[in-house]
């Protein structure tokens, strides 16, 4: 009995050992987790034993040398508390002259009223901006700098990571740069063409009059089909010219009276209009920033459009404009022969056509031309449409109100 208490005591008194280690246990992993710890004695049954940790905020640093971005915090001032390899590689500069020194060094002169900004605004909210920095050999590096608020115990600081955007740069430059080419060949092109194709034009329409029904009845046929193809070069290359001269020949924005440039649309297209009995109707338009000759040609484009491709009904077209906070929405509907929604895209893409030619005439230049205004503009096109039920074109053009 006495033997059989005891043991039951011992059990007691284990059991409250072992209760007392888990608590230590648990407080030891909670103290890891914090990152309050950076090794442990564990004693074992030969010796104390040292373990150093693996944390989490190894993981950290680790990841912080290890990204493919340059990272810093920083002081309010630009100060560098931290930097990793990364950011030293970009500033071509040894660590230890970069920590502890100032960025500004580091920092365009005509940039650094701005990262003077950023740095007093990031100890607030998240901020982005683009900058360049001069690296240590004078080496010019364009980045992104990304900031936040970096606060840690009482100091208050500023994580800021540096995206190199020098390849980025180099590719948008070559870009711009064989898109001038382009537009320079496509002008260069087109303008040149003209001059043997109208001599061409001209001997064929000699050799129509002079030689009709002197021929072989298969020659007259032949020189049919010359003049008329030469008739249609003639008029793919003068859209082809016109849509080059977009760039080269725009205008600067100037405040445009819209309702009085769609009157001047309405003047120019009388003929077909009133041929048509069109009923055209708008709704009150507004004033804005634009430039007149191109928006003219976007209106005259887009209604001389819903003209041609009618349908039986008596035809309405409607032109009206909305506005948001950064745009006027301006749109032209008609109750015409309609789009198949599958082709809405294409249809913006130079020479596309959807119907056949001996049904409407046309280069498949006009919507391409209205694109590239709008985009010269800041603005975006676009259609809905139901096949046998008419066609709304949509374009946006940026609303900088008058002062
Ligand atoms: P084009 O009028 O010279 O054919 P566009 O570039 O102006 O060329 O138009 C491209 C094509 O889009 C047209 O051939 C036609 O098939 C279609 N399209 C354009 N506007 C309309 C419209 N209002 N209604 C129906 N189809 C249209």
């Amino acid at each position: 009995m006495p033997n059989h208490e005891s043991s039951r005591n011992d059990l007691i008194a284990e059991i409250a050992e072992l209760r007392l280690r888990l608590e230590e246990a648990e407080e030891t992993l909670e103290a890891i987790r914090n990152g309050e710890v950076d090794a442990l004695v564990v004693s074992g049954p030969q010796d104390d034993q040292v373990y150093t940790l693996n944390g989490s905020d190894r993981a950290y640093r680790i990841l912080f040398e290890t990204m493919n971005e340059g990272a810093a915090i920083l002081g309010s001032d630009g100060t560098v508390f931290y930097c990793n390899g990364k950011l030293t590689a970009m500033l071509r500069a040894p660590m230890e002259t970069v920590l502890g020194g100032s960025i500004f060094p580091f920092v365009t002169e005509k940039c650094a009223p701005a990262v003077a900004d950023l740095l007093e605004k990031a100890l607030q909210s998240p901020q982005k901006m683009e900058i360049t920095l001069k690296s240590r050999d004078g080496t010019l590096v364009p980045c992104q700098i990304s900031s936040s608020p970096f606060l840690v115990e009482d100091a208050a600081n500023i994580c800021a990571i540096f995206t190199d955007l020098t390849e980025r740069k180099q590719v948008e430059a070559n870009l711009i740069r064989s898109n001038k080419d382009l537009a320079q060949f496509a002008y260069v092109a087109s303008h040149d063409l003209q001059e043997p194709l109208r001599n061409v034009i001209n001997c064929l329409q000699i050799l129509e009059k002079k030689y009709k029904y002197k021929l072989e009845p298969s020659a007259d046929q032949y020189i049919h089909h010359a003049v008329e193809g030469s008739k249609r070069m003639k008029a793919l290359i003068q859209d082809l010219l016109a849509y080059s001269r977009i760039d080269t020949h725009g205008k600067e924005h100037a405040h445009v009276d819209s309702e009085e440039v769609l009157s001047r649309t309405v003047e120019n297209l009388a003929s077909a209009i009133s041929e048509t009995r069109a009923d055209i109707t708008h709704d009150p338009l507004p004033r804005m920033a634009a430039d007149t000759t191109q928006l003219l040609q976007v209106f005259q484009n887009l209604i001389g459009n819903a003209i041609k491709f009618r349908s039986d009904k008596p035809l309405r077209i409607h032109v009206s404009a909305t506005a948001n906070n950064r745009e006027w929405i301006f749109s032209i509907r008609d109750n015409g022969i309609g789009i198949d929604p599958q082709y809405s895209e294409k249809i913006f893409m130079i020479f596309q056509r959807l119907n056949k030619r001996s049904e409407y005439d046309g280069t498949g230049m006009g919507l391409a031309i209205v694109k590239k205004i709008v985009e010269r503009h800041g603005g975006r096109v676009w259609v809905e449409s139901t096949i046998g039920e008419g066609s709304t074109f949509y374009f946006t053009i940026r609303n900088i109100r008058e002062s």
